[in-house]
Parts: structure tokens; sequence; C-alpha cells
């Protein structure tokens, strides 16, 4: 068959035409398929192995391993962290939404090892610390912006000091089931392709590869765009400040641990066209939401605003290597001409550059894995609790206009981060919740750190226990998440 009709029936058949440039694209099929040979691996063991050292999988691996499982974690890139050092503009929440409803108590809801983790980092200075917004605390009564970078260093040393034996530069590549179990997992680094044995496994990749690998079903909605993240430096953010308060332009706005001060901007938004409509040059306006860029930013550091997102909306899902090419090139085209709209149109940014830009291009979600029990809408916005709780949660990415009830809570079920069907594999983080709106909250960085608190800590006691996590008793997880410090709210 040649080339053209080869393209045009990958293109009937709903499959995207894999060609960059033409001298890479797939040749028709004369060229066949490969037989890969079969060949014995290394095998490693473990209690646990924790794929994806990503939000929930850096918690769900510390604490595995501080209930004493030997425990594994295995990442593709060459630190912990994941989309929290790379996506967002700052952890939401740990906070209940007190501000938006007047007389209710501010309550902490999120504390373990999530918390940990803003300690160290108040100890390196790599967190405005949670500083209360205010302005536009109707969204979110809290800003906890992190440094990306020390963020990497702290969940390192934690991983490490827990014992856990880490694996970055590691891709998992496929898994090995024994009837309804997973026996084992594929990796491949540059020491080669080994097995990985374990008796419990979380899934903690965003895109849930573990899962689809090991049969779980799944769907791909494909309802966010990509998006890359970037840091400018050189910025005067006094400037920029006092420019965007005199054309009436900031939305969300918090002040806390910056340069050595208390008191410092660490929040700053310009949130939606809407804000800045009529109140900022049109040519900047038009400009940056034709690009898909956003004025909301957070820092810690002076003249350095963090996070300034560019997104894309890809037509297909993102689990399709090669359009994502596509978008990770047009993504920095579009970053530059953010930047020099930045340069051009806002007082403070003249001398402004690229300080960092995130690795890959994130998404808000890739592959949605099935489990026990799908949380609903209804389930966050009622502020509903379950009585296998494994965490409580009270933020919702949608507020104002969706809100938990009376800036309550709500519960993450144990049985959510079942995956279905398999009798060993939890799942933790963006990969749960199907219900566009519920997962528009349980996505969240910290609601993906609790939920990873709670994977690891199941799976390390079903490893001791010899338990499928079907039999795992509620009191012995709760039991366990109590005394490392988790919240609960009855
Ligand atoms: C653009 C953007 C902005 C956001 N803004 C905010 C915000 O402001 N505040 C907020 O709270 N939340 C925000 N979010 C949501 C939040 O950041 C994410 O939902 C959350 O961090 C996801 O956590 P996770 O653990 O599920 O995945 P991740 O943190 O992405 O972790 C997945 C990890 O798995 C690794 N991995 C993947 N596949 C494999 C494999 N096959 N083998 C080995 N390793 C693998 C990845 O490298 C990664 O480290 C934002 C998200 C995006 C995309």
């Amino acid at each position: 068959m040649d080339r053209r009709k080869f393209s045009k029936n990958m293109l009937l058949s709903g499959m995207a035409i894999p060609a960059l440039n033409s001298d890479f694209s797939l040749k028709s099929e004369e060229s066949g398929e490969f037989k890969e040979a079969s060949r014995k691996l290394p095998v490693r063991e473990f209690d646990v192995v924790v794929a994806g050292g990503g939000t929930a999988g850096v918690v769900a691996a510390i604490a595995a391993a501080r209930q004493g499982a030997k425990t594994a974690l295995i990442e593709s890139k060459g630190y912990p962290g994941g989309t929290v050092v790379e996506g967002g503009t700052a952890l939401h929440s740990y906070f209940n939404l007190w501000k938006a409803f007047p007389g209710v108590e501010k309550r902490q809801v999120v504390k373990g090892i999530a918390q940990e983790i803003i300690d160290r980092l108040l100890l390196v200075g790599g967190t405005s610390g949670h500083a209360e917004m205010a302005q536009r605390y109707e969204y979110d009564s809290v800003c906890t912006s992190i440094d990306t970078e020390l963020y990497k260093l702290v969940a390192f040393e934690m991983l490490s000091e827990a014992g856990v034996f880490i694996c970055v530069n590691t891709l998992v590549t496929g898994a090995v089931k024994k009837g309804t179990a997973i026996e084992g997992i594929i990796t491949e680094s540059r020491m080669g392709r080994e097995f990985f044995k374990a008796r419990c496994f979380v899934d903690c990749t965003a895109y849930g590869d573990l899962s689809a690998y090991a049969g779980a079903s799944f769907v791909e909605m494909n309802d966010h765009p990509v998006c890359n993240s970037m840091g400018l430096g050189n910025v005067n953010i006094e400037r920029l400040y006092a420019y965007l308060m005199k054309n009436n332009a900031v939305g969300d706005l918090a002040f806390g641990q910056r340069g050595g001060r208390n008191d410092a901007i660490v929040r700053m938004g310009s949130e939606g066209g809407y804000l800045i409509k009529d109140k900022l040059p049109k040519e900047f306006v038009e400009g940056i939401s034709k690009l898909g860029s956003g004025l909301i930013t957070t820092t810690v550091h002076d003249n350095y605003l963090m996070f300034i997102k560019v997104n894309y909306k890809m037509k297909v899902s993102p689990t399709n290597r090669d359009e994502v090419a596509k978008a990770e090139l047009i993504i920095r085209q579009n970053q530059l001409k953010t930047l020099e709209l930045f340069r051009k149109y806002l007082p403070g940014c003249e001398n402004a550059f690229m300080a960092r830009t995130s690795p890959s291009l994130n998404i808000r979600r890739g592959r949605t894995i099935t489990c026990d029990y799908d949380i609903t809408s209804e389930d966050v916005l009622q502020g509903r609790h379950f009585e296998d709780d494994i965490m409580a949660y009270g933020f919702h990415d949608e507020a104002p206009r969706l809100q938990i009830k009376n800036g309550g809570t709500y519960g993450i079920p144990f049985k959510s981060l079942r995956v279905k069907g398999i009798d060993n594999l939890l799942a933790a983080g963006m990969l749960i919740t199907s219900d566009f709106h519920a997962h528009m909250s349980t996505r969240n960085t910290v609601c993906c750190m609790g939920q990873g608190q709670a994977a690891g800590t199941a799976a390390a006691i079903c490893a001791s226990k010899n338990l499928n996590i079907r039999q795992l008793a509620y009191s012995d997880l709760r039991s366990a998440l109590e005394q490392n410090k988790v919240y609960f709210e009855s």
C-alpha cells in the first residue's frame, strides 16, 4: 500500500497519523512487525512497589516504608515530585474554605505527611507557608506556594530517610498477572529491563500506566488542555502589583513568606479574561487569551514569578505520543510569545526571562482508572463522608461557582482507591474519579497527597498480613492513619 493510502486508512480508522516529519513516519505494513525475543530478567522483590514518584507517589512510598514495608518507588524522571513541581500555582488546599462562609471555623483538614513536606520546606525557605488569601478567598482561603526545586530535594530526602528503594530514570513498561493479582511489573532503565515483584502495588503514574498494563478498565476523557508552566526571572513584583492594582485587575492576592519577609506578595492573580478585559491593553488581553496563557502567579522569591501557565487543547488524548510531540513544540513557541507580551505590556516585566519551564507538558487528567467506587459531584458538593473515609478534603477548583456545602469537607473513601478487578493494586492521584466536577476537586495536589498516604499505608498493611486489598479491615487502616496524623472529620 502506498503511503498516501496508508495515511488515509489510518485517519478513517480513527488512528492519528504518526508523522511529525515524513522521514520519521511509520512505513506501510510492508515493514511488518518486529518480534522481540524473550529474555530472562533480573528479579527484585519487595513488599510494596509504588509506580510513579509524583505528588501522590512520593507520599505513598514514604507511608508504606514507614509502616515497615520493603518499598520501591519507580519514577520515570530524574527526581521525585511530578506535577506538583511542574504544573500548578499553589497547593490546594490544606484547609476548608472557611473565609467564604462567615461563622465557619478555620480547620486544617489535610495534615500527615502532606504537612510534613511543608514543615521541611519552611526550614529551607522553600514555601510561602499557609498564607491567608487577602482577596478572592471565596476560591481558596489559603495560598501555599512552593519552591519547585527545593520540593524535589525535600521529597528525595524524605524518601531516602524512610528507607525507600528509589529508582529514578526508570519507566514502568508492563505488568505480569497471575489470575486477578499482579505478580510483578517490568521496568526499563539504563540498567536494562528488570522485573519488580511485590505483594501489593500502588499506581501513582497520573496516567494510570500500571493499571492499564495490568488490564484494568479506564476511560480517556481528553476534557482538559495540556499545559506547560514557566517561571519568569527578573520581574519587579511590586511594580507589576502596583500596575495591576491601579487598573483594578488584581483578583487573587496573598501575603506570606518571601525573601526573608513574612508579609510579601506570594500570590497575585488576574484570573480569566473577565478580570483584565477592558482594564489592560486590548492587544495584551487578546494576545494572551489566544495563546492560552494566564496571569495567575505565585512566588516565594523576590524578582521571580512562578507558574505562568500556557495551555493548548489537543484534539486527541495526550496518550498519543506523536500528537504530544507536536503539542510540546507549539506550547514552547507560545511560551516565548507570552513572554514577549509580558515584556511589552506589563510594567515590572520589561527585562523578564524564562527562568524555567516544565520538562514536559502536563495534563489535568490522562486516563481515569475504574475503581470500586467512583466519587460523584453530589458526594463532593454535598460534603458526604463514607464509612471507609481515608481523609477529609475541602477544596473545589470551580469555587465559588461550585463549593463544598457550608465550607465543610467531604471524605475520600478507601473503595475509590481500589482498582476494580485486581486483588493487589491501589490507585492514588489524579487518575481516580471520572465525574468532571468531582475530579475538579479530587485531582488537586493536597488531595492527591492524602490519597497517597492512605494507599501506601494500606498497601503496607496488606503486604504484611498477606491480604487481598478487599480483605483489609478498615479499622486497621484508620488507626494506622490516625497514628500518622491524618485528620478525620468524625
Ligand atoms: C497545568 C496544571 C495546573 C494545575 N494547577 C494546580 C494548582 O494550582 N493547585 C493544585 O493543587 N493542583 C493543581 N493541578 C493539579 C495537580 O497538580 C495534579 O492533579 C496532581 O499534582 C497530580 O498528582 P499525581 O500524583 O496524580 O500525578 P503526578 O504528580 O503527575 O505524578 C505522576 C508521576 O508518575 C511518573 N510516571 C508516569 N508514568 C510513569 C511510568 N510509566 N513509569 C514511571 N513513572 C511514571 C511521572 O513522571 C510523575 O512523576 C494542576 C495540574 C495541571 C496539569
